[in-house]
């Protein structure tokens, strides 16, 4: 099968009703037939379902698929583990992973999220977090070189608010060369756009709640990985342990929303570019951060390891704080809000929004000046797209 077919294919309903569409099984236990079977679930010598926690029909479907289309056309098999969020995603897969005096070697403009989480909870178990610019490859092997006790490389591309992005098949190889982990999060590509174990990554990150959903009505997550052992007994443990499990009815609105991943994919990202060109011409525009543009600083890395550039851009207002403020009271045909990924085209302000609470300094250093406006950019057509953002831009 293709992409876009594993994405659209059902299951086949094995029960005597033969539902044509994925059930959901809104149950926290699976019944047996006699104590020995019980017992051989319990051990695992009979293959079976025994309690919701520990793994659901439902969510083990999207769970296969989403492991499917990780490894598309690639000689090599990948197991995931669905959880209640992407946080809860990343932060089972650091659990798993890290123990006391190990560090982490990261990026400064991670999901924010990830960020906190880094430096305030696994600080506190006594996981260090190094940042360091992951686009100087050769600061990045000396460190790794240097330091045994970096276990992790953890890696975003694009990543917010300005879509810098870093060069997975080089990362990678560090990592491997000085027998050290890799891991992505791949929320803003997923697998049609971008497949980080064609580079060698060792897990994947998806906050499925975005793109692989892709119609805002649910909140989850997944972690994948090529070494199935470690999959199923460690992270699938851990996951059971901490109760990350995701919920049946999210993973079934994922199903549901994943059908049509390729063809959503394609329209973004075509929507993106026009959008992209449109900002880049108009006079009150700094600047257009998408990579897609010939222009941008990484337009080769990321033509590199993208099929297309997918649906998130940024761009600079010329005029400031009161210019963004201005455009986003004018918005109208698109949506304010604090998320991405969905059909409909949303804006943020990230310094009034989203980065609020974060001092200027920090901000800015990370590229989220006071004129930075971020677009995830729906399917709807672009005409309208690009009127909104035109009006908004224009003289009154
Ligand atoms: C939204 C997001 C997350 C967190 O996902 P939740 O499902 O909200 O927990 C992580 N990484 C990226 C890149 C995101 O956009």
């Amino acid at each position: 099968m293709k992409f876009n077919s594993i994405c659209a294919k059902e299951i086949r309903d094995k029960q005597p009703v033969r539902s044509h569409i994925l059930p959901i099984y809104p149950t926290s236990s699976f019944s047996f037939d006699s104590i020995e079977q019980g017992m051989d679930i319990f051990t695992g010598k009979e293959k079976g379902y025994k309690y919701g926690r520990y793994g659901n029909p439902t969510v083990d479907a999207v769970e296969q698929k989403i492991a499917t289309l990780e490894t598309f056309g690639l000689d090599m098999e990948a197991k995931a583990v669905m959880t209640s969020s992407g946080m809860s995603a990343i932060s089972t897969l650091f659990t798993t992973i890290l123990k006391t005096g190990d560090k982490v070697l990261t990026q400064g403009n991670l999901y924010g999220g990830t960020t906190e989480l880094l430096t305030s909870v696994l600080g506190q178990l006594g996981v260090e977090t190094v940042m360091t610019n992951l686009q100087d490859l050769e600061k990045v092997e000396a460190m790794v070189k240097a330091d045994e006790s970096i276990k992790l490389l953890y890696l975003e591309t694009p990543a917010n608010p300005t879509m810098a992005c870093v060069d997975l098949e080089e990362l990678a190889t560090i990592a491997k060369k000085y027998d050290r982990l890799s891991a992505v999060d791949n929320t803003f590509c997923t697998p049609y756009l971008q497949q980080p174990f064609r580079h060698g990554v060792d897990y994947i990150v998806h906050s499925t709640t975005k793109f692989l959903n892709g119609h805002g009505n649910s909140i989850a997550g997944i972690i994948v990985g090529t070494d199935i052992e470690y999959m199923e007994k460690s992270v699938w443990k851990t996951m059971k342990l901490l109760g990350t499990n995701c919920n049946p009815f999210d993973a079934w609105l994922t199903w549901t929303g994943m059908k049509t991943l390729g063809i959503r994919m394609d329209k973004h990202s075509s929507n993106a570019m026009q959008v992209a060109e449109f900002l880049e011409q108009h006079a009150g525009v700094e600047r257009v951060n998408y990579n897609g543009l010939p222009s941008n600083p990484d337009h080769e890395v990321a033509k590199k390891q993208m099929r297309q550039f997918g649906a998130m851009l940024s761009f600079e207002l010329k005029g400031g704080l009161d210019a963004g403020i201005r455009f986003m009271n004018k918005i109208n045909f698109c949506t304010l809000a604090p998320t991405l990924g969905d059909v409909d085209t949303i804006i943020l302000h990230p310094a009034s929004m989203s980065h609020v609470n974060i001092a200027r300094e920090i901000r800015e250093r990370n590229g989220i000046t006071d004129g930075l406006i971020r677009i995830s950019v729906g399917i709807e057509d672009v005409e309208d797209i690009i009127g909104d953002l035109g009006q908004a831009l224009g003289g009154d």
